[in-house]
């Protein structure tokens, strides 16, 4: 445990159940959190919390950490073994899957959970030790179709300056109680109270956000495409757009507008369900708006033509001229990207000048310390030579080296865009396989089918689609082994389970640091001691990297004596290392972790990855990380960041840009959105004879699986006492559906849909509309009883989902729409 508790045995941390990470502080009592509030020292979050953050206990204390690593017998029984029995046989049947079929059948899924993520650089290691090619987390059945869409318009992500926009359009979203910015719920009453200004929602529930809105966009489900499509007709038709921004920032406008002509506004209006004159009556408010923002999220993004309504969503605001001002869209820096790269748009994409940039800091650094680097470059090299030879020797590799940095970026966060999957061809996007394609690269007799599976820190058998189909891939491996504080719904199907220290017993960061013209990044210090018998993830990848013995141990030696030789030393010795050996430079966290690590403060040695982070952060974005704070010649900016994130406990800003910085984000030289995306414009024009209708006789109802609510997460509370309401997980039906099934609240109903059945409890709820029913997420996990017994609570949604459907493009999950039928209880 870090020796920074405060004197009233006070932590300052993160709340981990949402992706706005709001800082926290914690008041322990031995082991348990007594009381926590808001951090106001935290720079995004100022003090503010949900009341989810203040039942973290029950994630913390509970009674479902395993505490061995386990061991599957041949009965399918679990025995705990010790911890190096277990990185021993791992990193054997790693090695064997390797020999036998090649690194690239060995999948890596996860690395994540909200603020869970220090592991998932090591991981990356790990991939590189095994030559694993394939991977994929969560986001790829959320996002990767609004990724593909960023990469095509511009090539970065965007958000939005919410808090001081006069127009604020939420699509498929419910800030209230999904959140997704700072102060989400501050900022939503401010809209509300403000007569000046207006929240616009695009929602087939009336949920809570949509209850505030001045206008409620309520589409029939899975129609979002056809009320997008007129608004933008009628934001056209009219001249409600920005002309002159058009003219001087986009490119291929004339096929867009031309598209966007032939829409017949009143026949989409009917087939979205949407009175025409309120769309109309949206479309104004946007277009007299000084400024607007936008907003899409799962509601929409799990749902039919999720990638074109990403599309529709980030026109309205590139039309109507809304970026790049104060209450507007912007792209903006990061620390470390959590997907690689989105794909680069033909030969607009701007060319890297990492490699220059670093040339010219490595030949300063290198006159400072030529000589013990010389040496240490000819030691890497177990070459014996004189000192002039030495120097030459090392200036040469030094040179080498600064490509080496622009090879980094995608070693500290993930990488790798454009590739297909072996066994199906599924377009990878971002470095993410979809996650609806995983199981189809597993249960078939393909010779190049996926043979071992590696899981850190994620539930997959319950939240990806079809948990039936995931167990059977499951047990089709040759071997699984799976990370995690609990024995989860996907742990009891692996091979091996190891126990991870939970997110308060380790150096931990968030990285959803999204935020402008402040971005902030917070690295966590441990609260508590680990959980005896448990290890950090990056210890865990660090023991299997090293029982697979891929790293010399001479460039281990080496390196870890310029680390306690100074920073600067080790600089220069770390990229004259992998320029020496390329082939290392995949390997780069786990050589951080081992070499600088051991030389960080209070044990924080699984922050090494992040000094890489820091620098390429330093060296992506001068102006940004200067204005910050973090000054001077040559390396210095990039170290004085890196202590920095290591010693604020509330977190930092890492960046300050300005407005005018957000043209630096498009990757285009011509710094131009290129707007008409022919594979999207050609969807446009097809949903004319697209009847938008899912549902059948057979299943008369859609099903959104997975409503977020006042109280559900992601599964990593698994007790369900976390909950002060709704504990059970209600499906929600409108009024009119559960009169004409003669159900109320509170009665038991069966629902049926095409991939299995479950019983719920009803909830009678004017937020649904008729035909509509939804089903919380989060819930449906085991959870060890006081008495030692096994309970599950509520529903586990992806019983219910199958893995055909989903969206053409990115083949993100439909699991906001699945046809559903309601019978009676069973008796
Ligand atoms: S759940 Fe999200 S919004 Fe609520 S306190 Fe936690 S991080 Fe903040």
């Amino acid at each position: 445990m870090a020796d920074d508790i405060g004197l009233d045995n006070t932590a300052r941390t993160a709340c981990i159940l949402c992706e706005c990470n709001c800082g926290i502080q914690i008041k322990l009592d031995g082991r348990r959190f007594d009381r926590i509030r808001g951090d106001e020292q935290h720079p995004a979050s100022k003090g503010y919390t949900c009341e989810k953050a203040l039942r973290l206990d029950h994630y913390q204390n509970n009674r479902d950490r395993i505490t061995a690593p386990l061991r599957r017998r041949a009965d399918g029984t679990f025995e705990e073994v010790d911890w190096s029995t277990a990185i021993g046989e791992i990193a054997a049947r790693l090695a064997k899957v390797r020999e036998t079929y090649g690194g690239d059948k060995i999948f890596f899924y996860g690395g994540g959970g909200q603020g869970n993520h220090l592991g998932g650089m090591y991981g990356a290691a790990l991939q590189a030790a095994v030559g694993a090619k394939y991977y994929s987390n969560a986001i790829a059945q959320e996002k990767t179709g609004e990724i593909w869409v960023d990469g095509k318009l511009y090539g970065g992500h965007t958000k939005g300056d919410f808090a001081n926009s006069e127009v604020v359009v939420f699509v498929g979203k419910n800030p209230w109680q999904s959140h997704s910015f700072p102060r989400a719920r501050p900022t939503l009453k401010q809209i509300a109270s403000d007569p000046a200004r207006s929240m616009i929602v695009l929602d087939p529930r009336r949920s809570e956000t949509a209850a505030m809105a001045d206008v409620h966009l309520q589409v029939r489900p899975g129609t979002d495409a056809w009320c997008l499509a007129a608004l933008l007709a009628i934001l056209l038709r009219d001249d409600l757009i920005d002309r002159d921004f058009i003219a001087a920032h986009t490119s291929g406008s004339a096929e867009v507008l031309a598209e966007l002509r032939e829409v017949p506004i009143s026949e989409y209006a009917q087939r979205c369900g949407v009175p025409e004159d309120l769309i109309e009556s949206a479309a104004h408010r946007i277009g007299s708006a000084a400024s607007v923002t936008t907003y899409e999220d799962l509601g929409t993004q799990q749902g039919p033509h999720s990638t074109l309504v990403s599309y529709l969503n980030k026109l309205i605001w590139i039309l109507t001229g809304n970026f790049g001002e104060p209450g507007t869209m912007f792209l903006h820096s990061s620390l470390i990207p959590l997907t690689g790269p989105p794909p680069p748009h033909g030969p607009q994409h701007a060319p890297n000048n990492l490699p220059a940039k670093a040339k010219t800091l490595l030949a300063g650094a290198f006159a400072a310390t030529a000589a013990p680097v010389g040496k240490l470059v000819c030691a890497l090299a177990g070459i014996r030579t004189t000192a002039a030879a030495t120097n030459r020797m090392a200036k040469a590799v030094l040179d080498r080296s600064a490509t080496r940095v622009a090879a980094l970026a995608p070693v500290i966060g993930p990488g790798g865009s454009g590739d297909r999957t072996l066994v199906t061809g599924a377009p990878i996007i971002a470095g993410l396989v979809p996650c609806n394609s995983i199981t189809e690269e597993i249960l078939t007799d393909h010779p190049d089918r996926l043979r071992a599976m590696w899981i850190d820190a994620t539930n997959p058998a319950h939240s990806l689609a079809d948990s039936e189909r995931w167990r059977r891939a499951m047990r089709a491996l040759d071997l699984s082994v799976v990370v995690d504080v609990a024995l989860t719904e996907t742990g009891r199907l692996a091979d091996f389970v190891l126990p991870a220290s939970s997110q308060f017993e380790k150096w931990e960061a968030s990285f959803f640091n999204f935020e402008f013209p402040h971005n902030v990044f917070q690295l966590r210090a441990p609260v508590l001691d680990p959980l005896p018998g448990t290890l950090s993830e990056p210890e865990i990848y660090a023991r299997v990297i090293r029982a697979l013995g891929v790293v010399d141990p001479k460039t281990i030696d080496t390196l870890s004596a310029a680390a306690h030789g100074g920073r600067n030393s080790f600089t220069v010795a770390f990229f004259a290392a992998i320029a020496a050996d390329p082939a290392i430079t995949m390997l780069a966290p786990y050589l951080l972790y081992e070499t600088l690590g051991p030389t960080l403060p209070d044990g924080a040695r699984p922050a090494a990855g992040l000094w890489a982070a820091a620098h390429l952060c330093a060296l992506h974005n001068p102006q940004g990380v200067r204005r910050a704070g973090f000054t001077g010649p040559g390396f210095e900016p990039g170290e004085k960041l890196f202590e920095a994130i290591l010693t604020r406990r509330s977190g930092l800003t890492f960046t300050v840009d300005e407005w005018t910085d957000v043209w630096n984000y498009v990757s285009r030289t011509d710094r131009r959105f290129t707007i008409a995306v022919p594979e999207l414009l050609e969807k446009l024009g097809g949903i004319i004879d697209d009847p938008g209708v899912w549902t059948t006789e057979e299943f008369p109802l859609v099903l959104s699986a997975g409503e977020r609510r006042s109280f559900t997460a992601n599964t990593i509370i698994r007790d369900p006492a976390w909950r002060r309401r709704d504990a059970g997980g209600a499906m929600r039906i409108s009024p009119t559906d559960a009169e004409s099934y003669g159900l109320a609240d509170g009665d038991s109903a069966r629902l049926v849909t095409e991939r299995g059945a479950a019983d719920v409890l009803v909830e009678v709820s004017p937020m649904m509309q008729a035909g509509h029913i939804s089903l919380p997420n989060g819930l449906g996990t085991h959870h060890r009883a006081a008495d030692g017994t096994q309970v599950q609570t509520g529903v586990a949604p992806n019983e219910l989902t199958s893995v055909d459907r989903r969206d053409w493009l990115a083949g993100t999950p439909w699991h906001k729409n699945v046809p559903a039928r309601v019978e009676p209880a069973r008796h």
